[in-house]
């Protein structure tokens, strides 16, 4: 936990340019965009991934959720977005704090890769 880069920036101890912030959740532009707009939605709680029970409690999930509706609105992604949770190895993931990608601006494909 203490290594950890996600925690490091919601308490600001790393540079990122923040989006969204409030005392549970930071959200802020990912590193290396996949997408025209590409914001990490992060609870600040250090949570490892979906398969931890924490990930799973509703009053988190209204906060994320209501985060990335406000998102959505400032960066005014009314034309469509997609979000996207990776989960473990085989889900691609590779920061080990629960994030939700917000990707927009562009026509999402499917099947993801
Ligand atoms: P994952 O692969 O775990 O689903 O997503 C991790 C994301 O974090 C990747 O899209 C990666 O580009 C982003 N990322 C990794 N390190 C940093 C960082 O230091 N700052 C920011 N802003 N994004 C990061
Ligand atoms: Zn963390």
């Amino acid at each position: 936990m203490n290594n950890c880069i996600f925690c490091k920036i919601a308490k600001r101890e790393i540079p990122a340019t923040l989006v969204f912030q409030n005392e549970d959740v930071v959200a802020f532009s990912d590193i290396s965009p996949q997408a025209p707009v590409h914001v990490l939605v992060v609870p600040t709680q250090h949570i490892p991934s979906l398969l931890d029970k924490a990930a799973s409690e509703p009053v988190l999930l209204n906060k994320v959720f209501t985060a990335i509706q406000k998102i959505a609105e400032n960066e005014k992604l009314e034309e469509g977005f997609r979000v996207v949770i990776n989960c473990g190895e085989n889900g691609g993931q590779t920061v080990g704090h629960l994030h939700f990608h917000v990707l927009g601006k562009r026509r999402m494909v499917w099947p993801p890769g």
